[in-house]
């Protein structure tokens, strides 16, 4: 990583002595800051309203107990958390965690990335994250459904359709949102759709939203392709993770022509040369809750389940990570390149390390950020408010239709903003300084808040 102007580095600094022991947070603003010298040179205005100082510094911080009680009687303590990050552009909106990993630096990197994705989307949406360190893994529905109940109790105050608009992430999904809805409703007697979204189908979500992230990503890989002339199409394809993300990620790279060829969990991961089975790992994973090892052993000789192993030393021309965070360290990305990878796309938030990235800019890599890149689910779970708002439903070909005119338009945006700022292809840049000039302007507009 280069050395950051010395402007940036002081408020770098104040960052590092304010958010102390927050590294995850401190890795989002850095790869923030490194874009924006050039913004700052051609804007001097944003200097003397000290608005990165701002932006770095959540408008809100929830922290809560979330006390309930397990199916063997006993008493569980919880901590909840929820980031109201920023509101220049609408209301907070971005998604709640649960995994034993969560804690406040987690969720002001994401709620911090937040910001920037909401932006690119070109939606009336602010930036906010939030979750828990309670694991989902191995409760029974009745436990989930107690935590989540115990979650809202407390978080519903802070939110609501015009305020904060939580959605899913890692651990939450349609089972999590419908006990936080129900909760939600109960309490404060209102049938408030546009309060959550990641919502079922039937009861106010959107058709598409279940896909939008995977489908998304595949979107803006390849438009990143196209502009080299290629395509999707005959490409062998990573996806590491096997959750919301990897699972319709893995979807839409076949429906393209592609073959993903492996995909993984916290356990190991699978290599299967003829392509990963989508409706068997659908089924393992989304119904039967299960391993990557179930779906080795349900798939039989044809698939390898290699415990404990890197996804990223199967060769590949494209790779999506879509798991977590940092899963791509340096020397993952060295065997990447060393195996002729073109493409790398982060359906994950921040998966890739700043020493990887720089080995992906330097050899000449597409690199589309999460950012820009996993944007489709924060842009479908706006069109869900959309329908709310209006009392109503979208069919799946219009609402995947605008996903990938919103993608098509990310990347465009991505692309213009790196040409301006003289880094072609530089989507790191182009995402950060488009972004960062539209918050910024808002914040503005605004006057001092
Ligand atoms: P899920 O909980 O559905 O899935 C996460 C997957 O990643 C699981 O298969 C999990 O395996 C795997 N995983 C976790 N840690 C590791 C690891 N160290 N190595 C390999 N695999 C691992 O989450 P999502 O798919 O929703 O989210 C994945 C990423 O995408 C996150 O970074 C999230 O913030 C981001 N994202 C999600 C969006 C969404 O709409 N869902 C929107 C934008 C970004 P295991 O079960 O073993 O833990």
């Amino acid at each position: 990583m280069s050395a950051l102007e010395p402007k940036l580095q002081s408020i770098y600094e104040l960052v590092l002595q304010r958010n102390p022991g927050e590294t995850e947070f401190h890795q989002a603003v850095r790869e923030v800051l490194d874009s924006l010298g050039p913004v700052m040179a051609k804007h001097a205005a944003y200097t003397d309203a000290r608005v990165i100082e701002r932006i770095c510094e959540p408008e809100r911080q929830i922290i809560f107990r979330v006390p309930w009680v397990d199916d063997n009687g006993r008493i569980e303590i919880h901590r909840g958390f929820r980031v109201e990050f920023n509101s220049a552009l609408g209301p907070y909106k971005g998604g709640l965690r649960f995994h034993p990993s969560v804690y406040l630096g987690i969720v002001k990197f994401l709620g911090f990335e937040q910001i920037f994705k909401n932006a690119l989307t070109g939606l009336p949406i602010g930036g906010g994250k939030g979750g828990s360190d309670f694991d989902p893994k191995g409760r029974s529905d009745g436990e989930v459904m107690r935590f989540c109940q115990s979650f809202m109790t407390e978080l519903y105050r802070h939110i609501g359709e015009y305020t904060d608009v939580p959605a899913g992430d890692v651990g939450v999904g349609g089972r999590e949102i419908g006990y936080l809805f129900g909760q939600y409703k109960r309490i404060t007697n209102r049938y408030e759709s546009g309060v959550l979204t990641g919502k079922g189908v039937g009861w106010g979500g959107s058709l598409v939203r279940t896909e939008a992230t995977g489908y998304g990503t595949v979107y803006f890989v390849d438009e990143m392709l196209r502009t080299r002339g290629g395509s999707l199409d005959g490409k062998r394809v990573l996806v590491s993770g096997s959750g919301n993300v990897a699972i319709y990620a893995i979807e839409k790279v076949h429906e393209l022509g592609g073959t993903v060829v492996a995909c993984s969990d916290s356990g190991g991961y699978v290599v299967e040369e003829k392509g990963i089975d989508v409706e068997l790992l659908k089924e393992v994973k989304e119904v039967r809750r299960g391993r990557m090892t179930d779906y080795a052993d349900a798939r039989g000789s044809g698939a390898n389940h290699v415990a404990g192993g890197r996804i990223w030393e199967v060769p590949c021309d494209v790779a999506l990570p879509s798991a977590t965070q940092n899963e791509i360290e340096e020397a993952d990305a060295r065997r990447l390149v060393d195996h002729g990878c073109v493409a790398v796309a982060e359906g994950a938030n921040m998966p890739t390390t700043p020493a990887a990235t720089q080995i992906f800019a330097e050899a000449g890599v597409l690199f589309g950020p999460g950012k820009a890149a996993n944007a489709g689910g924060v842009a479908t779970s706006a069109l869900e408010m959309q329908q709310n708002a209006s009392r109503d439903s979208w069919t799946f070909d219009y609402t995947q239709d605008r996903l990938a005119e919103i993608m098509k338009g990310i990347h465009e945006r991505c692309a213009a903003t790196a040409d301006e700022y003289d880094v072609p292809g530089n989507y790191v840049v182009g995402a950060n300084a488009a972004a960062f000039v539209q918050v910024a302007d808002a914040m503005l507009a605004l006057g001092v808040v």
